[in-house]
């Protein structure tokens, strides 16, 4: 396999440190209802997961879920999203985290996403947060300051490395809402103190006083506690790269002591129309607005795998129509396999494997799909490798629509048309189309 590893820049070869696979995936902050882009990501590292089983690797997944700690803005200021949730909604922040991890576990069912090993709570974790922060205090990458204790990243040598960040351009432009307190532009809270008279329900005693843990520090915690560092891959989207994937690896090497993870992938945002989603543009579509529409969870999976992960997606409804369209021609082609004997053709599926383990490039691997002929089994590893339902969508049809079928066929050669459309549509009443050949009817299912 072959992966592009942001750490390098490069397509490198796939090397796994050892017998299982370690794979870290920062998740979602639970406070919200998730919108389609959110799952642009969960659904390429899916397919990581998947091109990796099918290349015979044991894989171990982690999928955390930020339920504290995930301020509005990326520099350590504004309200914790879960809070500003609960405001929001009338309810405490506890009860926000439950309603949406129920809402994006369900959705990530429906999305046929494989279920992670562990699904790591960010509250759960409190202490293993605050024993890095002892441990990064101890090995001198911390100061303190009126609200919170800060990663001094002036410290850790290779800050600026894995994003290529120029310091001293942020350290420029970074006078307005600087925290004079702060020695760095790019220093970072690794845990926040509660002022006095400050709501924040979510609070726990560290050093003498409430407060709550940063951000990004979860993740190298939890890593830290369920896979143990350095990790194979660690992946996110794009907007990871310059600050949370920055400040993980910092924190991780201040704590620890290791180098947190080999491989790192990253995906590009999808935009709408031409345009970021956002609230101000009405285009912040969730699956249920794509369900009324007429469009399934597995329409819009077709709809992402359809590109690269590493290329800016603009969704549009005529597009997805197209690959719901692509979808249904490839189950009625599955549907003729329950009805002939269909042989694939020489290396069909090692050619499908081969494509998507190049980059996890599925654009290529479903150009592939649709030039070459797979007879049924090999039909049952391609919808594995996917995840997209192609054969529980499906099924054989009984023996009832059969005899159906053949009767059809019998009047279209006795050419009694009436009674042939008659029975055409008895099977369409019942979802199931035909598609007329000189070897008679081949049906599927039409929807
Ligand atoms: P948010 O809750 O808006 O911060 O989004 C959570 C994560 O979802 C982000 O960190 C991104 O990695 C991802 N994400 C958000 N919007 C998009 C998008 N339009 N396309 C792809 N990924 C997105
Ligand atoms: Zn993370």
């Amino acid at each position: 396999m072959k992966l592009y590893n942001t750490a390098s820049r490069k397509l490198e070869e796939f090397k796994p440190l050892g017998e299982v696979v370690k794979i870290y995936t920062c998740g979602p902050t639970v406070y919200s209802d998730p919108h389609i882009g959110n799952y642009a990501a969960y659904a390429y590292w899916d397919l990581l997961v998947r091109t990796l089983l099918a290349n015979g690797y044991a894989v171990k997944r982690v999928l955390n879920l930020t339920d504290v700690g995930h301020l509005v803005s990326d520099g350590d200021t504004g309200e914790d999203k879960l809070e500003k949730g609960a405001a929001r909604e009338g309810k405490s922040p506890y009860e926000v985290a439950e309603h949406y991890i129920k809402v994006y576990l369900d959705n990530y069912a429906k999305m046929e996403f494989l279920p992670a090993d562990v699904i790591a709570r960010a509250t759960d974790y409190i202490e293993a947060d605050m024993q890095a922060v002892d441990l990064m205090t101890e090995h001198g990458f911390t100061y303190e300051t009126r609200d919170g204790v800060y990663f001094d990243t002036s410290k850790f040598e290779k800050y600026a490395e894995f994003a290529r960040l120029d310091l001293e351009g942020l350290q420029a432009g970074a006078r307005v809402g600087f925290s004079s307190e702060k020695r760095n532009a790019s220093d970072f809270a690794v845990w926040k103190f509660i002022q006095p008279g400050e709501k924040h329900a979510m609070r726990w005693d560290y050093l003498g006083r409430p407060g709550y843990p940063g951000w990004h520090l979860e993740c190298s915690t939890i890593i830290h506690e369920t896979l143990g560092e350095p990790i194979d891959i660690h992946t996110g989207g794009i907007d990871h790269i310059p600050v949370h994937h920055t400040n993980e690896i910092a924190q991780s090497f201040a704590a620890y002591g290791h180098e947190l993870s080999r491989y790192w992938l990253h995906c590009d945002f999808i935009t709408i129309d031409g345009q970021k989603i956002s609230k101000s543009l009405g285009n912040v579509y969730t699956l249920e607005d794509l369900a009324e529409r007429g469009f399934s969870p597995m329409d819009y999976k077709m709809w992402l795998l359809s590109g690269h992960y590493q290329g800016t997606r603009n969704f549009t409804f005529e597009s997805l129509a197209g690959a719901q369209a692509r979808r249904l021609a490839w189950r009625a082609r599955i549907a003729e396999c329950y009805q002939r004997d269909v042989v694939s053709d020489t290396d069909a599926y090692d050619k499908v494997l081969a494509a998507v383990s190049n980059n996890l490039n599925s654009a290529e691997a479903f150009a592939v799909v649709d030039s070459v002929v797979l007879g049924l089994e090999d039909w049952r590893k391609v919808d594995e490798l996917f995840g997209l339902r192609l054969m529980a969508d499906t099924p054989d049809v009984s023996d009832d629509v059969y005899a159906l079928i053949r009767e059809r066929d019998t009047a279209r050669a006795e050419k009694d048309y009436a009674k042939s459309d008659e029975l055409r549509d008895k099977l369409l009443a019942q979802g199931i189309a035909l598609n007329d050949t000189p070897g008679g009817a081949v049906w599927y299912y039409n929807s």
